[in-house]
């Protein structure tokens, strides 16, 4: 009896869950995140939105492509903007009401074969993207519609309502809301002041959440269709638009594709609910996909959680690594690492003498290459933008900002006790200061 109690100890020992090793940093190290959607493939967006976008390198945008036929206006324009990192998503074969086909290989053409003509299109222009995001044209959509989009893509981007998506509640990824912009129905301050609106939500369920902010911010989607000086396609000007995605940068937003923040909300779910299995030392965490459509590539960014650096005895400075295969990862200054999520496993512990030994010849010789963000830094922007960017490594960082590592963390799958933000200030739901005033 003894024996079977001590071996079965034994095992539990053996498989032992260990606090959560790491949490994810909301919307990759920003303040909250948006994604400007561009609908229907009109001329005008390559045309007049691409050199405004080609000063701002860190942002990205989407562009719901509607049928070949629209993208053949300009098929260059939009593999130009393929390449510099923008998304190319689909918006249907023909911008039907999708909800009134009945035919399934007609809605399979619509939803599915769009998507095909789309890449192919832009593979002939020397853009090779998959496309992974759809949206309804008219926000036309049933069950049929939606169970079609399922098997191509992972988002649907719904129109309407407020836009913003919450970190920390799941939303049907199916049916996310746009907030719509165009002249005759929202003012440039009225945009900006929703992009001020997101980045400081906490809680997007509630009327009594708009007088909460909260250091998570949101996720805003914003819908917009042709961008130029006049009233066709319900236009938003060239110089709004610009200040809008200015304002957003400014305002340490991440300014990123449609499918790049939906990847990083839908794996933050799996990644802080997943348990770590312990082995000599080492903790291995394993999952799946969310969903088979996504993104081939989901950098994250993660750091290590206070209970669990209690519990193990490690610190965090640069003695814990985490693996992942053959790559071995550090943590940048403000102690964050970034893994791949469609890599599905990593592994924590603690690196060696000869890894850091190896790791701080490196460094001095070049940059470790983990940070994917730090290509985009150099842009040449005024002094303005270098402050607002915390990714950029080589910016002083002010004594405020050197504390990161907060003092408690989600140790289950509940919420954070205690908030904080990315630069290592606990924050109070109270505290009003954090909300950013409209600059215009
Ligand atoms: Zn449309």
């Amino acid at each position: 009896m003894i024996r079977i109690f001590a071996s079965l100890f034994f095992a539990m020992a053996m498989t032992s869950f260990a606090a959560v090793p790491f949490v994810t940093v909301p919307w990759n190290g920003h303040r909250a995140a948006v994604s400007f959607t561009f609908d229907d493939g009109l001329a005008s967006q390559p045309q007049n939105l691409k050199p405004i976008l080609d000063t701002m390198p860190e942002a990205h945008v989407t562009f719901f492509m509607a049928g070949a036929s629209y993208l053949q206006q300009d098929v260059k324009g939009f593999a130009a903007l393929a390449n510099a990192g923008h998304e190319i998503g689909s918006h249907s074969y023909s911008h039907q009401k999708l909800d009134t086909i009945a035919d399934f290989a007609e809605l399979e053409k619509e939803v599915i074969g769009s998507a095909s003509d789309i890449e192919s299109m832009l593979a002939a222009e020397g853009a090779n993207i998959t496309v992974t995001a759809f949206a309804t044209p008219f926000c036309a959509k049933n069950d049929d519609v939606i169970s079609m989009i399922d098997k191509r893509y992972f988002l649907n981007r719904n129109c309407g309502w407020h836009g913003r998506v919450n970190w920390s509640t799941t939303s049907d990824v199916f049916n996310l809301w746009a907030k719509g912009w165009d002249r005759s129905m929202e003012t440039a301050e009225s945009m900006c002041a929703s992009l001020d609106t997101a980045a400081v939500m906490v809680d997007t369920a509630s009327m009594e959440s708009w007088l909460r902010p909260g250091p998570e911010g949101s996720w805003l989607v914003v819908l917009t269709h042709g961008v130029a000086d006049d009233d066709v396609n319900l236009s938003a000007s060239p110089k709004d638009m610009e200040a809008m995605i200015r304002h957003a940068l400014e305002n340490d937003m991440w300014v990123t594709t449609f499918s790049s923040a939906g990847a990083y909300y839908l794996a933050h779910f799996t990644l802080d609910t997943v348990s770590a299995v312990k082995s000599d030392s080492r903790y291995t965490l394993q999952w799946e996909m969310p969903h088979s459509n996504m993104p081939k590539s989901i950098p994250v960014k993660v750091i290590l959680n206070a209970e669990f650096l209690a519990e193990t005895g490690w610190s965090s400075d640069a003695s814990v690594v985490l693996e992942q295969g053959e790559e071995l990862l550090w943590p940048d200054e403000q102690n964050r690492y970034t893994l791949e999520f469609a890599k599905k496993s990593v592994v924590v512990r603690e690196a060696t003498q000869a890894e850091i030994a190896g790791r701080d010849s490196s460094k001095t010789d070049d940059d470790d290459g983990g940070d994917e963000e730090k290509k985009l830094d150099d842009d040449g922007e005024g002094d303005s933008k270098k402050d607002v960017d915390d990714d950029n490594g080589k910016k002083p960082k002010k004594e405020e900002e050197q504390a990161i590592l907060p003092r408690s963390l989600p140790t289950g799958l509940g919420l954070p006790k205690q908030y904080f933000d990315l630069k290592g200030r606990t924050i109070s739901p109270s505290n009003k200061s954090r909300i950013i005033r409209v600059q215009r």
